[in-house]
């Protein structure tokens, strides 16, 4: 799906040999410009269309209606993305992102998060407990520290010096069932410490009751991009295990001369082909956003020959408000606000669950 879809418009990669890869992609575009004077550098080269708010999942709706109110009301479009997931992070109905979540193979919710603006700056915090707003906390890292990502009790320590408090949340009715049952029926997964074999199970069960970080990529009408992302992680994951969320270039990448991309689905597989930086990059080379999107799903299904059952799926919103979504299996879908819509789109995929 592509919205002002001139590819001309975008910048490629001086780089010998770009061509060739880009045309000998499966899904690549044969149009894409080769005209001299777009194979120089990075500078934005049209002008934003935004409000445009992509966020994964439905409930991306409600985080987008917000993003968008933070923006009518003058707000920047980093106030935008953080605001926006800040409302799935309080939901504590949902069961994928905030302290709300689904906890890992010990009973503990770990929360991840990252945040990313037009220029690169980036702030991130993974594996801490206990706070409602880690993309706050991942904000303030970016703007009050020399660092990008901070994890775990030096995290949580930080968070607290600088004014967030703990929230402690006992575990939902649903959640500790959920995981007694799990307990249950994988007692040698759990001691071999193989949950991944289990997330399995959930990633097949879909919906957001299992597995569905929140993504948000927004663009302004003044043609800045930036991102957010906030996960509890994959549900009885091993404690300590972090997913790709909170890592720049996996989970969220914003690069405000070519587009924003955002991630969901099993982590292990998008940090392992850096996925959302992937995403950017097949932009910045010409693709469509739904394209690069697609060959990122497409290369971890080279990378990783016989998998089967693992979700994964992106977003892509290019600097001239071009956008798109794809993954692996039916059932992903976002959320989509502009000034004149305000929907739930099913992303294109590659296969159908069994
Ligand atoms: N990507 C998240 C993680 O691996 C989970 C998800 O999006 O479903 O932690």
């Amino acid at each position: 799906m592509t919205n002002g879809s001139d590819r001309r418009h975008f910048i490629k990669l001086g780089l010998v040999g770009t061509a060739a890869m880009v045309a000998g992609c499966s899904t690549g575009n044969g149009d894409h410009p080769n005209d001299p004077d777009e194979v120089k550098g990075t500078k934005p080269i049209s002008p934003g269309k935004g409000p445009i708010i992509l966020s994964t999942w439905d409930h991306g709706m409600a985080a987008n209606a917000k993003a968008f109110d933070v923006l009518q009301a003058g707000g920047s479009v980093l106030d935008a993305v953080e605001q926006g997931v800040m409302v799935t992070e309080s939901d504590f109905s949902n069961r994928s992102v905030g302290l709300g979540g689904l906890p890992d193979r010990d009973g503990i919710v770990t929360l991840d998060a990252c945040i990313q603006d037009h220029n690169g700056k980036a702030g991130s915090v993974a594996f801490v407990q206990r706070f409602e707003h880690p993309i706050s906390i991942a904000r303030a890292v970016m703007e009050r520290t020399p660092h990008v990502m901070l994890a775990g009790a030096g995290a949580e320590r930080w968070a607290e010096e600088n004014g967030f408090a703990r929230r402690d949340l006992p575990m939902a009715e649903d959640a500790r069932k959920s995981w007694e049952e799990w307990k249950a029926k994988n007692p040698l997964i759990q001691a071999a410490g193989d949950s991944a074999r289990v997330n399995v199970e959930n990633q097949r069960m879909g919906g957001k009751d299992n597995h569905d970080t929140i993504g948000m990529i927004a663009l302004d009408a003044n043609g800045q991009l930036a991102g957010s992302c906030t996960t509890s992680g994959l549900a009885f994951k091993i404690h300590g295990r972090v997913g790709d969320s909170p890592i720049i270039g996996a989970g969220l990448f914003v690069d405000g001369d070519v587009g924003a991309a955002c991630a969901t689905g099993t982590g292990e597989l998008m940090i392992k082909i850096a996925g959302s930086h992937t995403v950017v990059e097949l932009m910045r080379q010409g693709l469509a956003p739904e394209d690069a999107c697609r060959e990122a799903v497409e290369r971890i299904l080279r990378k990783n020959p016989g998998m089967t059952g693992q979700q994964v799926g992106f977003l892509a919103l290019r600097a001239d408000g071009a956008y798109g979504g794809y993954s692996l299996y039916n059932g992903f879908n976002f959320a989509l606000n502009t000034a004149t819509e305000n929907k739930l789109i099913d992303a294109a995929f590659a296969k159908k669950w069994e």
